[in-house]
């Protein structure tokens, strides 16, 4: 890999000054990239409400960075809505987006202030109508996607377009507001096709609303999916809003419904670089072509997503810059699991020379790696993470 298509010069030495005497593993933000990341996204779509995916990094260093340019907050439990209130974000920013949820946590989120809640089943929003009455619901539709996506959020999910419009009914029985739909099309999602699949259901069913209900739905929520860039080639995020936008003009004309994004990934995985060690080296037999390389840090420190092979992260060792010949390997953690082997099946090279003790540097790992990481999974602690300005 060349290090530049991941990080540039000037972030680089910014990130090794830091890392140099710190024990590995640990994980650097640098919460400058978050904020350009951030701007690319709105200037991108100036139409649309970001609401940050909290769980891709939950930590309040990222909260408050989001929270003064103005992000809105897109919670999945109250624990994570305490994190976004204790820093100092109005309710009015902030949506409960889980579909499954306490009618204990409904409430509690009401009383904190909370208005604007998904849903996809009947007894939830029976729960929300009961805990937090007046509302505004928006129903998450299932939708394609999962075959193009490096990690698929379908199935657990959303409910198909029919019943979401009859609990859209119900919610306005039930004296709440029906104000929306929303989908999440796979995260990584590489194929933009899917966002225009997904576009039309939305507007079969604002139409339906309309027409035979009298409901003038309101928002369309369009979730998260946006990429960042790993080893495999994505489109730039411009690519994206023009053909998303063109399908939203396509579908509404000049007179848009309010628009809400979801972005986990593509806010904060190029913001993170995740620092290990070389452990032990070694070969399965006198013949075997490849090497293990055992490292400080695997799927239960923050790794999780290469379960499957699934993201491929883009790794780097000072050594790769003298050409040196390179050997295939398998890449494991160092816990007493079996599953903890990042890649066996991906072809991932290192140097010949590769020796224990050398630093390995994982890039774009800004997103869902610390807020993985196990508590205490064979005493290894969970992953360090340290942000820089
Ligand atoms: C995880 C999640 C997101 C963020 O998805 P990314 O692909 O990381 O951008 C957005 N919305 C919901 C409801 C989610 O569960």
């Amino acid at each position: 890999m060349r290090l530049n298509d991941y990080c540039s010069p000037e972030e680089w030495s910014k990130i090794q000054a830091f890392a140099q005497d710190k024990e590995t593993p640990f994980l650097v933000v640098d919460l400058e990239i978050i904020r350009q990341k951030y701007q690319e996204l709105i200037t991108c779509f100036p139409i649309a409400k970001v609401h940050y995916a909290m769980k891709a990094n939950p930590g309040a260093e990222v909260v408050n960075v989001l929270r003064d340019l103005g992000s809105s907050f897109d919670c999945a439990s109250i624990f994570e809505l305490d994190r976004v209130l204790d820093a100092g974000v109005a309710p009015e920013r902030i949506s409960y987006g889980n579909t499954i949820k306490k009618a204990a946590h409904i409430k509690y989120a009401f009383e904190r202030g909370i208005r604007l809640y998904a849903t996809d089943s009947k007894a939830d929003l029976q729960n929300i109508a009961e805990n937090a009455p007046g509302s505004k619901i928006f129903v998450r539709i299932l939708v394609e996607g999962g075959e193009t996506a490096e990690w698929p959020l379908s199935r657990k999910f959303g409910c198909h377009p029919d019943m979401a419009i009859d609990l859209l009914v119900q919610a306005k029985l039930l004296g709440l507001v029906p104000y929306g739909i929303s989908f999440h099309v796979g995260s990584q999602q590489k194929d933009i096709a899917v966002w225009d699949a997904a576009l039309s259901k939305v507007k079969y069913m604002f139409d339906w609303m309309k027409l035979e209900e009298d409901i003038k739905l309101q928002m369309i929520n369009m979730g998260g999916g946006f990429p960042a860039n790993y080893i495999s080639e994505v489109n730039p995020i411009q690519i994206y809003a023009e053909e998303i936008m063109r399908y939203l003009h396509d579908d509404y004309g000049d007179d848009l419904p309010e628009i809400i994004l979801e972005p986990g990934r593509s806010l904060v995985g190029e913001s993170g670089v995740l620092v290990s060690e070389v452990v032990l080296i070694s070969r399965k037999s006198r013949t075997d072509l490849n090497r293990w390389v055992y490292l400080d840090v695997g799927l239960f420190q923050g790794l999780i997503e290469t379960l499957g092979e699934s993201i491929k992260y883009p790794i780097y060792t000072p050594k790769m810059d003298s050409n040196p010949e390179n050997g295939t390997v398998v890449l494991a953690g160092p816990t007493c699991d079996s599953t903890d082997i990042m890649y066996e099946n991906s072809n991932y090279q290192l140097p010949q020379n590769l020796a224990v003790g050398d630093k390995i540097y994982w890039m774009t790992t800004g997103a869902y790696t610390n807020s993985y990481s196990s508590v205490e999974f064979n005493g290894f602690p969970p992953l360090k993470t340290y942000y820089l300005e």
